[in-house]
């Protein structure tokens, strides 16, 4: 079966700047990859000789309440469906209240999880990554998403445990 992975995070971090960079718009057909819903926005990554599926989402916010949880839920759901998460943060936001809660949801998933860290273009890389290093997480891959600097690394690291 061909990998799948999703990409998760707050709203506005930069799922979707980085899955239709990954896609080059080349849109999954669902209807070939059983297991998979339709509600979803699926892509084809080819990266290399490998190949997988990305899952775009909605935010998530980690304190849902209404309209939002079906969001959070199709989030969730995603991470369902996936063999590894791409967990988006936000270098020009720096860390929230929202990345802490999910990082504290994520952490009882069993599932590899990528700890991404998008939008490193005119900040200060050290002080923008350090206090990241407060989630308890070793590895941090620092990208750009609309430029793709550090993208080609993420997922060497990333395909190579397919
Ligand atoms: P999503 O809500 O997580 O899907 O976020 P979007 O992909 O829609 O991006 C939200 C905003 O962040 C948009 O205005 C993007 O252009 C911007 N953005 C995304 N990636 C980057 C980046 O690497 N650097 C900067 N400066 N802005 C980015
Ligand atoms: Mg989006």
């Amino acid at each position: 079966m061909i990998p799948v992975v999703a990409l998760v995070g707050r709203p506005n971090v930069g799922k979707s700047t980085l899955f239709n960079r990954l896609t080059r718009s080349r849109d999954a057909l669902v209807a070939d990859f059983p297991g998979l819903t339709r509600d979803r926005k699926y892509g084809e990554v080819k990266h290399g000789k490998h190949r997988f599926i990305a899952i775009d989402t909605g935010g998530i916010t980690g304190d849902e309440e209404g309209i939002d949880s079906a969001m959070a839920g199709q989030s969730l759901a995603a991470i369902d469906e996936a063999d590894a998460v791409l967990f988006l943060l936000d270098a020009r936001a720096g860390l929230t209240p929202s990345d802490h809660a999910l990082a504290t949801k994520f952490r009882s998933s069993n599932k590899p999880f990528y700890y991404v860290v998008n939008k490193v273009d005119g900040v200060d890389p050290n002080t923008a990554m350090a206090e990241f290093y407060e989630l308890g997480v070793e590895q941090f891959y620092p990208i750009t998403a609309t430029h793709g600097r550090g993208v080609r690394h993420l997922l060497d690291e990333l395909v190579a445990t397919f």
